[in-house]
């Protein structure tokens, strides 16, 4: 069963951490998502970019020619009853195009090239756990960023990957138009099936423009969404072994 926003809707009690998220997976071992109007964890605002995120936006800003997006983003602004040609929009259009390419990126990049010759065969079967790896991704519905922190872990079964491929990783189905469950499940079950672990499961926590800046939800809003595959799905113990340790920091 996959769950709904719907079906959450009026069932689930606001969740005030991940005690709360533990006890509302436990009986629905396959993850799902949930939205809750407190901060589990402190949000800080130490969310920042990372300097090699900001490098490539700026080699795809560089690479930017007038082209079609750009036109088509220059007709936007003409449409929102602007003047495209004054001078502070003047390099708008390819500007915007640019940061849509690199915001779109993923689809154009192949996990098995990421985690090439990343993977490890190791006698060890302990949870590796990596957490706050920072996100930023693009509602597909608004097309505004959500924007957060993924926490990835998984027990292995004879293979382990380059801890440093996992962000990499996060990138890959970031860059693309989501929808938080989504990401948060593509991410899980990409592990599973290119590093073949025991169990993996998926945490992220974000904050939605499109939610906070229509006022729907309250400024502080933070969407949880989670994945557990294998023994994440079926030992209550892991999981919560998983969830404690996101919560020690
Ligand atoms: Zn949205």
């Amino acid at each position: 069963m996959k769950l709904q926003d719907a079906d959450l809707e009026g069932t689930v009690p606001r969740y005030k951490g991940l005690d709360e998220i533990s006890q509302w997976l436990d009986g629905r071992p396959e993850g799902g998502m949930v939205r809750y109007s407190r901060l589990a964890l402190p949000f800080s605002e130490e969310v920042t970019m990372k300097t090699d995120e900001t490098a490539a936006w700026t080699e795809f800003e560089t690479a930017a020619e007038p082209d079609a997006l750009g036109e088509d983003i220059r007709s936007v602004i003409r449409r929102l009853g602007e003047d495209p040609e004054r001078e502070g929009l003047l390099k708008t259009p390819e500007r915007v195009a640019a940061s849509l390419r690199f915001l779109t990126s993923g689809y154009h990049q192949d996990v098995d090239k990421v985690l090439n010759g990343a993977l490890y065969s190791v006698d060890y079967d302990e949870m590796v756990i990596v957490k706050d790896i920072e996100l930023f991704s693009l509602c597909e519905h608004h097309l505004l960023p959500f924007f957060g922190r993924c926490h990835i872990a998984y027990v292995p079964h004879g293979k382990v990957v380059g801890l440093s491929k996992l962000p990499r990783l996060v990138e890959v189905f970031a860059r693309r138009l989501q929808v938080q469950e989504r990401l948060t499940n593509q991410i899980a079950e990409t592990i599973m099936e290119k590093v073949n672990p025991q169990g993996v499961g998926v945490v992220i926590e974000a904050k939605h423009l499109c939610m906070v800046m229509r006022g729907v939800e309250k400024q502080n809003s933070v969407a949880v969404t989670a994945a557990m595959l294998g023994v994440f799905r079926d030992s209550q113990q892991t999981r919560d072994e998983f969830l404690s340790l996101v919560r020690g920091r």
